[in-house]
């Protein structure tokens, strides 16, 4: 099993890499992002309850993020793997992670850290605002995702550290390098 974690702050390309390595690898994808924009849209009670959260950048509480990415899991058949996309963001989401793969046998087979500049996140998010009209990356709204990521989930850069699964990619440049770079990340692993 490919079990791979993209990593890094709102802004990062962490969707756009996902797509090409569901391509490449065949990996089933979770954007839990998406699985609670799709909950919102479909006017669900998570979704009500999501929305407060994300309208305002903040997270979800661990323990019901948790619940969802597990019931997300394990709803696929005959996998190769699942690139995390969007989770885990703070320590006890890598824990749950960590907990919840090993009770399947398996593990995290890789971390990928896309490093970019915060003026370029903040450039980058509120053009996609523009065009997405996306109601979290507003300006306001893009400050506090940022505040969040540097408190709350930066500190899983060392946590994978620590777990030996960590790799850092240059998320500024060229799609097609970054891309080239996360698959020597994958591949060497
Ligand atoms: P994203 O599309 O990954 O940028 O996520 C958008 C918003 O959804 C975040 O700002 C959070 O409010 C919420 N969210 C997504 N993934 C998580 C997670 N793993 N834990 C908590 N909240 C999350």
């Amino acid at each position: 099993m490919l079990n791979i974690v993209i990593f890094g702050a709102p802004g990062s390309g962490k969707g756009t890499q996902s797509e090409r390595i569901v391509e490449k690898y065949g990996v089933n994808h979770i954007s839990t992002g998406d699985v609670l924009r799709a909950e919102i849209k479909n006017g669900t009670e998570l979704g009500r309850t999501a929305k407060g959260y994300i309208d305002n950048g903040q997270l979800i509480p661990d323990a019901l993020m948790v619940d969802i990415l597990a019931h997300v899991f394990d709803s696929f058949t005959d996998s190769k793997g699942v690139i995390f996309d969007g989770f885990p963001r703070t320590i006890a989401q890598a824990e749950a992670l960590k907990a919840m793969l090993a009770g399947r046998g398996q593990e995290v087979s890789v971390m990928l850290d896309l490093e970019v500049p915060e003026d370029e996140l903040m450039a980058r998010l509120i053009k996609r605002g523009k065009e997405s009209g996306r109601a979290d990356d507003n300006e306001e709204t893009i400050k506090k995702r940022l505040d969040v990521y540097h408190n709350q989930t930066a500190p899983l850069i060392d946590w994978y550290k620590k777990e030996g699964k960590y790799s850092h990619i240059n998320g500024l440049g060229e799609l097609d390098r970054i891309t080239a770079d996360i698959c020597k990340a994958i591949e060497g692993r």
